[in-house]
C-alpha cells in the first residue's frame, strides 16, 4: 500500500491511498483546480480516483467535495451526520446526492480492493469518523480532527503499517497565543485537536515493530513549531520513520507493506 498526503492543516487536507487496482482519496478541502495539481505533482489522474472517503463537514476536508464529486462522477462515502450537513451547506446538493454513499462508524466496507473501517472519534461536529483502509493484509490510517482519543481508537489503529496523526498544537502555545479564549478552548478541549501531548501518548499506545510510516500532520501555523513536536517525538522506536506532513506540500509517497 502507498499514501501521500496532499497537503495537511486547516487551510485543507487530502490524503490519498492506492493499493491494488484502487485510488481513495480521503477528503478534499482543496478548489479542484488545487486538487488537480496536487495530484499531477504525484502522478495521479483526477479519473484514477474510485471513492472520496469523507472524514466531517468542516470547510478544510469538503471544500472541493462536491465539484471534483460531480465533475468526474466520483462515489463519495460520508456518515449520516456528514451528509445532512452538506445538505445544509452545499448548493445544488441534488446534482451530488445520488453520489453519496451514507456509512456507520463501525461497519467495514468495500471499494474494489480495499477494506474501509470508519471510525468514531470525538470532535465538534455531527458525526465525525476517521479511517483505516486495508488491503493484503496492510493497513493505512488516517487520524486528525480529534480533541481526545478513546480505547476503542487505540484498538483500531494498534495494526496499521502507516499513519497519518495530527499533532496540532503544543498547549502552552495555545494557551499563551493569539487566539480568542472561546476558540482556545475549542480547539484545546476534548471534541477540538489534539495537542502534541496527546498525539506522542496515542502514537506510543499503537506503536508496534510494523508500523513503518509515521506522518505527523495537521499541525497549527500559529500554535506549534516543528522544533517543539520533534522534542515530543524525540526517541520514539527507531523502527518507525516520523515524517511531517505540511499545508503546501503535503508528503511525497510512502509505502508500507505487512511484512
Ligand atoms: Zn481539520
Ligand atoms: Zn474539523
Amino acid at each position: 500500500m502507498e499514501f501521500t498526503s496532499l497537503g495537511s492543516g486547516s487551510g485543507g487536507n487530502g490524503t490519498v491511498i492506492r493499493a491494488g487496482n484502487t485510488t481513495l482519496l480521503i477528503d478534499c478541502g482543496f478548489s479542484r483546480r488545487a486538487l488537480q495539481d496536487r495530484l499531477n505533482e504525484r502522478c495521479v489522474a483526477m479519473e484514477q480516483l474510485d471513492a472520496i472517503l469523507v472524514t466531517h463537514e468542516h470547510g478544510d476536508h469538503l471544500k472541493g467535495v462536491p465539484i471534483v464529486a460531480r465533475s468526474h462522477q466520483i462515489p463519495v462515502y460520508a456518515s449520516r451526520g456528514t451528509v445532512d450537513a452538506m445538505r445544509q451547506r452545499i448548493s445544488k446538493f441534488e446534482s451530488v446526492e445520488y453520489l453519496l454513499n451514507e456509512i456507520e462508524a463501525g461497519v467495514a466496507f468495500r471499494v474494489k480492493d480495499v477494506d474501509v473501517y470508519p471510525i468514531d472519534v470525538p470532535h465538534d461536529v455531527k458525526e465525525p469518523i476517521q479511517f483505516v483502509c486495508r488491503y493484503n493484509g496492510a493497513g493505512v490510517g488516517v487520524l486528525t480532527d480529534c480533541g481526545s482519543y478513546t480505547e476503542e481508537m487505540v484498538t483500531h489503529y494498534s495494526r496499521v503499517n502507516g499513519l497519518l496523526l495530527e499533532t496540532n498544537h503544543d498547549s502552552h502555545m495555545l494557551a499563551t497565543g493569539p487566539y480568542p479564549a472561546r476558540i482556545k478552548q475549542r480547539v484545546g478541549g476534548d471534541f477540538g485537536h489534539l495537542n502534541n501531548r496527546q498525539s506522542r501518548e496515542f502514537a506510543q499506545r499503537i506503536h508496534h515493530v510494523n508500523l513503518q510510516q509515521l506522518v505527523l500532520g495537521h499541525i497549527s501555523q500559529h500554535n506549534n513549531e516543528r522544533g517543539l513536536i520533534e522534542r515530543e517525538f524525540d526517541n520514539f522506536p527507531s523502527g518507525t520513520s516520523v515524517t511531517y506532513a505540511s499545508q503546501d506540500g503535503g508528503t511525497d509517497w510512502l509505502s508500507v507493506t505487512s511484512e
